[in-house]
């Protein structure tokens, strides 16, 4: 009985691969090299075809965060109430001191997020109070926004620092009072059962289209004192920081697009 099981077990398992496909799952690499350019071929599944300008730049499949119109998409992170930064004429928003963070209704995971920022040029105080504030990502993580030209700061602080975390690979900004762009490819942080963190948060940033973050593994939340936590969580609001000392920084352009 037992021979014979095994011998039909050996001949369905002829059978398959002669079929082609492997029973014990994913298809490993043939040890034989394909002679033929079809064997190497991939025809599905086919990626979704898409506009990458049709919204005011930004892709078809991009949720607009912000297009200068409203802060619809957008609360108080204090409150939860409206956002009360103020719209200016040119399609972009400005901090309104001491009103507070202003966080996205929607929560998001991994994502792709595309955020334009300007520097005040009536703000020339030093160091880290010169027009700073940060894009969050998972309400947790930040992607510092400082204006930093002729003004040295800790660079694990600095412009497109992951802050107090990782400092950018170069300093790309433009000077000060013009439109910087950031494009952060984010993937969210996995957490096991009990709640410990087998994979950290990962950040790449280009800034002005420089790369300045490399898919640096963050270790745990951004904290202005302090190591950075770890606690389980799950989807969370992007969040844009009011560093409340007067910065006058202004967002534009803001779009995002969920990778999970
Ligand atoms: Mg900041």
């Amino acid at each position: 009985m037992k021979k014979t099981t095994q011998f039909t077990l050996i001949g369905l398992g002829l059978l398959i691969s002669a079929c082609g496909a492997d029973p014990a799952g994913p298809a490993e690499a043939p040890a034989q090299e394909p002679t033929l350019p079809e064997a190497t071929e991939m025809w599905t599944p086919v990626p979704n075809q898409i506009d990458p300008f049709q919204q005011n730049g930004a892709p078809s499949d991009a949720i607009i965060l912000f297009d200068g119109s409203n802060l619809d998409q957008w609360i108080s992170a204090v409150d939860s109430t409206a956002a009360k930064w103020a719209i200016n004429a040119d399609g972009s928003m400005t901090v309104v001191d001491l009103t507070g963070d202003i966080q996205t209704k929607e929560n998001f995971g991994s994502v792709q997020l595309h955020v334009e920022w300007r520097s005040n040029p009536d703000n020339m105080a030093s160091g880290q109070a010169r027009s700073n504030s940060g894009v969050y990502l998972q309400n947790r993580y930040e992607v510092q926004v400082l204006d930093n030209n002729d003004n040295p700061t800790y660079v694990n602080g600095m412009v497109a620092s992951l802050y107090k975390q990782s400092p950018p690979l170069v300093m790309a900004s433009v000077p000060t009072g013009s439109w910087n762009a950031y494009d952060i490819i984010y993937h969210a942080p996995e957490f096991d059962e009990l709640g410990e963190m087998v994979k950290g948060p990962i950040m790449t940033v280009l800034h002005n289209g420089v790369l300045v973050q490399d898919h640096f593994e963050l270790s745990g939340t951004t904290e202005y004192i302090g190591w950075p936590k770890v606690s389980a969580h799950g989807p969370g609001p992007i969040k844009l920081q009011d560093h409340s000392d007067k910065s006058g920084v202004s967002y534009r352009n803001v779009w995002v697009r969920p990778l999970d």
